[in-house]
């Protein structure tokens, strides 16, 4: 019987286990030590970002946006259904209001046609989420949000090392987040960043990730001694985390690399099948270039997804299927949405599935997933003659 494939294994490069080593002995394993101060260094000089603060995981970081947007209760945020909890939680945690609007059916992201008429007096900022590492129409975006003195955060969660026209995901709007999760291209376990753009907001996100005080001010060596300036919370990792981090960041093309080969295998496979109408597949239009965060395809309806699901799990191949649109959600229905709200969202996320993706899959396991895809649809096409 052939070994389980599974949907995900995080990738190693090797260097970790010296890293952490270093940090250990170093003394210094608490936040802000030298691993923590390279991967920032790293990750602001590679993508032109102003300020990266590491944090614990994206959501902390997502949660320190909604802190530095000062939304206050009643204020509205406009993002999209389609999304991770987190990019919720951030906003509601303040007391404000997701405002959910579609997606586009190209790219699964924020349809940026739709942004205006969800705009009213209260309408603060706008979170769009890169699906996949596509980027999200930013442009467009970005001049709406100026247009009508909005704030934008990007969710770039999944989008470390990818690009729209040139600019790095996560260099555009206001503010942005990354994640180191485990699931993500580039990992160390659980982490993330916030990456500030906007020069004034550096100070106070210093403030609010050390408790509220000005510490880091302190230990730059601006102030002799450090005290309670403002709201915050601890959303510092650990020297540790940042030691793994620092082996993945100085491997980003590598993986990078590793992972564009996966997807083209993928492409290239399912190419005559999409032109015979089974499936549909990514779209990656001009001007983004991705990190190949995930290969997805999308099926003709829900049962054709679920059923393929099933068979592949009986070949023992892990294929998982993404959000569960916000607005359906029970959390959602309490923030007054309902079914039939949203209908490219609904649909799309009922036909979509994602199929085992890591840097180091084997050639044959990828053959093995593409051919028992191809052995489930190619049934059910002569089923229905
Ligand atoms: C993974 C993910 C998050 C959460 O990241 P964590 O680091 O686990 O908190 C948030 N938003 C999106 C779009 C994600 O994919």
């Amino acid at each position: 019987m052939r070994d389980k494939i599974p949907f995900n294994r995080p990738a190693i490069t090797g260097r970790e286990i010296d890293y952490i080593s270093d940090a250990i002995s170093s003394g210094r394993i608490s936040a802000g030590g030298a691993y923590t101060n390279k991967c920032a260094s790293l990750l602001e000089e590679r993508f032109a970002i102003n300020r990266v603060l590491l944090t614990p995981s994206a959501t902390a970081a997502l949660e320190m946006a909604a802190m530095l947007c000062a939304l206050e209760p009643g204020d509205e945020v406009i993002m999209p259904s389609f999304t991770f909890v987190s990019t919720a939680n951030a906003v509601l945690r303040m007391g404000a209001r997701p405002v959910f609007i579609d997606i586009r059916s190209d790219t699964l992201n924020i349809d940026e046609a739709l942004i205006e008429t969800a705009i009213t007096e209260r309408t603060r900022a706008i979170f769009p989420v890169h699906y996949a590492a596509v980027a999200c129409e930013m442009n467009s975006i970005m001049e709406i949000s100026k247009r009508h003195g909005l704030l934008v955060v990007e969710d770039a969660a999944q989008s470390v090392n990818a690009f729209y026209h040139g600019k790095a995901l996560g260099a555009i709007g206001h503010l942005a987040a990354y994640s180191f999760h485990d699931t993500k291209n580039y990992v160390c376990g659980e982490g993330g960043a916030l990456c500030i753009n906007a020069p004034e907001m550096i100070e106070r996100a210093e403030i609010i990730r050390e408790k509220g005080t000005n510490r880091s001010r302190f230990l730059r060596g601006e102030i002799d001694k450090y005290t309670w300036v403002d709201v915050g919370s601890s959303f510092i990792p650990s020297e540790i985390s940042c030691a793994f981090l620092l082996a993945q960041l100085e491997a980003l093309d590598a993986l990078t690399e590793k992972r564009r080969a996966i997807f083209e295998f993928y492409r290239e496979h399912f190419a005559e099948m999409e032109e015979d109408g089974l499936l549909s597949l990514p779209v990656i239009p001009p001007g983004c270039a991705p990190n190949y965060h995930m290969f997805y395809i999308l099926l003709h309806d829900a049962a054709t997804r679920d059923g393929l699901m099933v068979h592949l799990r009986q070949q023992g191949i892990q294929s998982v299927f993404h959000y569960v649109p916000l607005h359906t959600s029970p959390m959602g229905e309490r923030l007054g949405y309902k079914r039939h709200d949203l209908s490219f969202t609904e649909d799309l996320s009922d036909r979509l599935l994602r199929l085992p993706f890591y840097s180091d899959i084997e050639e044959s396991d990828l053959m093995a997933v593409a051919g028992e895809v191809r052995a489930f649809l190619w049934r059910g096409r002569v089923g229905k003659r």
